[in-house]
Formats: C-alpha cells, sequence, structure tokens
C-alpha cells in the first residue's frame, strides 16, 4: 500500500481518538473565584472602607479636637451603621484617651472597636460525631449559600459534613442545597416538599450518625409571612435534634449586611425563639453597611462567627476583629 496513504489514515486515527478523548473528559470544572485571604479583605469590604474613609479624611486632618470634631467624628460613626449606642460608647472611650489630633483619635477608635469586639467566643463548637449545627434566617439572607460556604470550609479542615435539606417549603430549595452539595462534594439529605422539617433533620442527623460523620448541618425555611409557624417549627427541630443528639452544637442566624439595622428586629425574632450561638452576616461585598457587625454583636451579646464577603464557595470568612476593623478603617 502506498505510504502515503498509511501515514494519512494513521493519522486520522488518531485525530478521531484525540477527538473522542477530549469529549469524554467533559466540561472544564468551573474556576472558583480566590479566597479573600487571597484577594484581601479590604477589597471585598470596599464599599464600606470607602463610606467610612472619606468620611473620616476630613476628621483625621483636624489638630483641634472640639466638640463639634467629636460630634463629627460620633455622626460618622453612626454613617457607617455601628448603631448609635455604640458610636457614642467609642467617641467617649477615644475622647477619654486624650489623643493630640485627628490621625491619633482614628488610630484609637480603632483600638476602641478592636477592644469592643475582642474576648468573644467565635469557635464553631463540634462535641459529638456528629456534631450539630442548625442554621436560621429570614428568606434570601444567604442561609443556603453560607451552609455550603460553611462545609466547604469545614471539609477544607478534614472534617467530614452532611447536609440536611429541611427547607421543605419549596422543593427548589432542596434542589439549590443538592447543587451545592456536588460542587462541594458533600452529601445531602432532604424530603419532599411539605415534609415535616423535623423528620428532615432527624433523617440528616442519622444518616450523619450512621455513616461516622463528624458534623450536620440542617438547612431551614425563612418565609415571614407566618412567623409563628415558622418559630414553631424551629423550636420543633430543635427538640427533636436535642432529644436525637443530646444537644445541638450550634444555631446559627444568618443576617443580611444589606439591611443594616433592619436585621435588628428579625435577629431578636429568632434569638427569642431558639437560642442562637453565632451569627453569620452575608453580602458585606456589596454594602457599605459593614459597620453592622459591631452593632448586632453588641445589642444581641451574641458573637459574629462568619462574614459572607462573595457569592463563591471561599466567600464566607470567619470574623477576625483585628483583620475586620484593619479592613474597614485601618491606614
Ligand atoms: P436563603 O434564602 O437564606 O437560603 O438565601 P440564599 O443562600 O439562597 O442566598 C440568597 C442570595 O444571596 C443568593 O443569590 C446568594 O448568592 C446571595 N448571597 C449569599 N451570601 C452572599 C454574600 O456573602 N455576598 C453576596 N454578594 N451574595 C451573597
Ligand atoms: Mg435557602
Amino acid at each position: 500500500m502506498d505510504p502515503i496513504i498509511i501515514g494519512a489514515a494513521v493519522v486520522l486515527v488518531l485525530l478521531i481518538v484525540g477527538f473522542v478523548v477530549l469529549r469524554t473528559r467533559g466540561p472544564a470544572p468551573v474556576a472558583e473565584p480566590l479566597p479573600p485571604s487571597e484577594v484581601g479583605l479590604r477589597e471585598r469590604l470596599g464599599k464600606s472602607r470607602r463610606a467610612l474613609t472619606e468620611r473620616l479624611s476630613a476628621l483625621v486632618g483636624s489638630t483641634r479636637l472640639d466638640a463639634e470634631f467629636w460630634s463629627d467624628l460620633e455622626d460618622t460613626l453612626v454613617g457607617a451603621d455601628l448603631g448609635v449606642a455604640t458610636a457614642i460608647d467609642v467617641v467617649e472611650q477615644v475622647r477619654g484617651r486624650s489623643p493630640g489630633n485627628g490621625e491619633e483619635a482614628r488610630l484609637e477608635v480603632e483600638r476602641q472597636l478592636i477592644e469592643k469586639l475582642s474576648g468573644r467566643d467565635r469557635v464553631v463548637h463540634r462535641s459529638t460525631k456528629p456534631s450539630v449545627v442548625l442554621v436560621v434566617g429570614v428568606n434570601g439572607t444567604g442561609k443556603t449559600t453560607s451552609i455550603a460556604k460553611l462545609a466547604a470550609h469545614l471539609e477544607s479542615e478534614g472534617h467530614r459534613v452532611l447536609l440536611g435539606a429541611a427547607d421543605t417549603f419549596r422543593a427548589a430549595a432542596g434542589e439549590q442545597l443538592r447543587t451545592w452539595g456536588s460542587r462541594v462534594g458533600v452529601d445531602v439529605v432532604g424530603g419532599q416538599e411539605g415534609a415535616d422539617p423535623a423528620s428532615v433533620a432527624y433523617d440528616a442527623y442519622h444518616a450523619a450518625k450512621a455513616r461516622s460523620l463528624d458534623t450536620v448541618i440542617i438547612d431551614t425555611a425563612g418565609r415571614l409571612h407566618s412567623k409563628t409557624n415558622l418559630m414553631d417549627e424551629l423550636a420543633k427541630m430543635g427538640r427533636v435534634l436535642r432529644r436525637e443528639a443530646g444537644h445541638i452544637d450550634e444555631v446559627l442566624l444568618v443576617l443580611d449586611g444589606t439591611t443594616g439595622q433592619n436585621a435588628m428586629d428579625q435577629a431578636r425574632t429568632f434569638t427569642d425563639a431558639v437560642g442562637v450561638t453565632g451569627i453569620v452576616i452575608t453580602k458585606l461585598d456589596g454594602t457599605a453597611r459593614g459597620g453592622m457587625a459591631v452593632a448586632v454583636e453588641e445589642e444581641l451579646d451574641v458573637p459574629v462567627k462568619f462574614i459572607g464577603v462573595g457569592e463563591g464557595m471561599h466567600d464566607l470568612v470567619p470574623f477576625d476583629p483585628e483583620a475586620f476593623v484593619d479592613a474597614l478603617l485601618g491606614p
């Protein structure tokens, strides 16, 4: 046979094999955005930082710290959603330190805020295997997304996680959690639409226990139009989990950072109904209201444990007071 024909046939076969191999490898994995540690918290909290430093910049140049200066400083802190009580208190403390100029005052504000936030227990508690984390909050605050991020965070630390889709109010809610579960690489136990959330929580807990997994995280519904029902439902879920597991390790309340002080009333409803042990504040990447983290913690006396700073899998960071305050108003 003509060697040219043989050569052409070999090339053709190689091309076909190459094409088939490429096709069967499937789509390239979706690139996850870089975690905030690599992008920088300052950048993620950029809106809050710009708003606060813009207002502060006029004050920082001051050499005379008169009554007007202190009142402007207070307004600036209130404007950053730190809350009136916190702002008044911080200004009082800073004044008491008698800073010599505006820049010294700014430094002292930073110190006071860090001090306010320090000494809180921000650890995600885990005890029995599986430890139990219940996640609550109003619709749309970012519960499901935060659960996926938390699962990714725990898995990256070597903990094996299972998710329970107890938001059975909408079929789409379970679907959303399953999609996240497969992205993160964790299993999801769910129920039919309309199923009793407490029974889903029960199933998820026992599935995690049977598989000797480390943590089960339960997603819940957050519809507001039937507040009493929702709170009853959460309370029942709490009772079932406590009965089965002996206790609940964490009840995390998810608050939407873009709602600022409005989140406070919601938060109280939940803290009164279920014993909230930690707060997650989401969407701080899209708001100038970052200061609300301080206000929420002060007013509710519950530690902020995580903040959400983006929509990607890695965009949930453990709340670190020094890094947070530095990102908001550090030099
Ligand atoms: P749920 O109803 O409380 O479960 O809320 P979801 O988890 O479904 O989130 C509602 C929307 O908020 C989704 O579009 C999320 O992508 C978005 N979201 C959640 N957390 C964050 C965050 O930290 N930053 C941003 N920019 N969006 C977020
Ligand atoms: Mg949800």
